[in-house]
């Protein structure tokens, strides 16, 4: 559909990139309320932290009264941006320019299918170091291709007028002209609106945390990142072995269902038979010595004493291991030490 022309739905009608936090719903809303329909589009690139995500964007969603869709695109973004962004990485593995203007070029070809007239984001002029700077905010839209049809509603008044403001769709005096990273104007607003629980759970996107990023950039020295090894990825202490099998061991319970659940056919379970401890997984095919020096690690982080011996379950195999006398004889084969 050309936006330009005019639309047979009674009302104009926008894609939101929505992430779930307070900017993104609050550009919704201040749309919304000018009798915009809007459709909330979360796009997953597989690096969010926690399950809890998806019921928090739909809790916003329904406060502020629009439809939430998401779409997978975790296939595509390992195989054309991860590893190969035009504009680099900001401090970690994070390749935000990249990512952005992905999400944004995807959003626009869900506009004709949608009947969408524009876009708009939450961005806000100068607030993220790397992303969204105001050039950073040009690079996004010429990668994406989104000149004058991406409205950013938090900063619109502060950039040049886009065709939705231009051609009264929106009306641009009701919009607001934030820059920089003080977050007072939308904590006002939010609390003006009766915005509830806003802070959205568990931290953000992975490829920002340092500690996830030395992990993910470790892998890649070694195997092909697929979808499927991100999960096990985001739990357990990781650990690399001398003969270069990956290990991963439990940290609490729910690291160890995480790593029961995340098990591909790349990796193999590990677990104590005669002692309470940890879920853990070790490369598929790894060496004897890899094996059981895993066992031997997994058994040092169970209900384990450094006097006796354990059967530890590798695999298919067995081990009789004795635990280490500390877990510091541990950390020399730790990613992160
Ligand atoms: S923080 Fe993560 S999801 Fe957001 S733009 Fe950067 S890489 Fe993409």
């Amino acid at each position: 559909m050309n936006p330009t022309k005019p639309s047979e739905k009674s009302s104009r009608r926008a894609i939101a990139l929505f992430s779930g936090g307070l900017d993104s719903t609050l550009a919704i809303w201040l749309v919304k309320r000018q009798g915009v329909e809007v459709i909330a589009l979360n796009v997953d690139i597989g690096f969010g932290s926690t399950k809890s995500k998806l019921e928090h964007m739909q809790s916003m969603c329904d406060q502020v009264g629009v439809e939430l869709r998401t779409l997978d695109i975790r296939d595509q973004y390992l195989r054309e941006i991860l590893f190969n962004p035009k504009y680099g990485y900001g401090k970690n593995f994070n390749p935000c320019i990249d990512c952005h203007g992905n999400m944004f070029r995807i959003a626009r070809e869900l506009m004709e299918p949608w009947e969408a007239d524009f876009l708009i984001s939450g961005e806000v002029v100068g607030q993220r170091p790397m992303s969204q700077r105001r050039d950073a905010l040009d690079l996004v839209t010429n990668l994406s291709d989104t000149s004058d049809i991406l409205l950013r509603p938090l900063s619109a008044k502060v950039l040049p007028p886009t065709l939705p403001e231009r051609e009264g769709w929106v009306d641009r005096e009701q919009l607001l002209g934030i820059t920089g990273r003080n977050r007072e104007v939308q904590l006002k607003l939010a609390e003006e609106i009766g915005l509830k629980d806003f802070e959205k759970p568990g931290g953000g996107c992975l490829l920002t945390d340092e500690n996830f990023s030395k992990k993910l950039a470790e892998f890649v020295k070694y195997d092909t990142l697929e979808v499927e090894d991100i999960a096990l990825l985001k739990c357990g202490r990781h650990l690399r072995l001398p003969g270069g099998a990956k290990l991963v061991i439990g940290r609490h319970k729910e690291d160890n269902e995480m790593i029961d659940a995340a098990i591909t056919p790349k990796y193999e379970k590990i677990r104590l038979l005669d002692a309470t401890g940890p879920v853990a997984a070790i490369s598929a095919g790894a060496g004897e010595a890899d094996r059981e020096l895993a066992a031997k690690l997994t058994a040092t982080y169970g209900k384990t004493s450094p006097e006796q011996s354990y059967t530890v379950q590798v695999g298919e195999r067995t081990y009789t291991v004795t635990p280490y006398p500390t877990k510091a004889e541990c950390q020399q084969y730790f990613i992160n030490s």
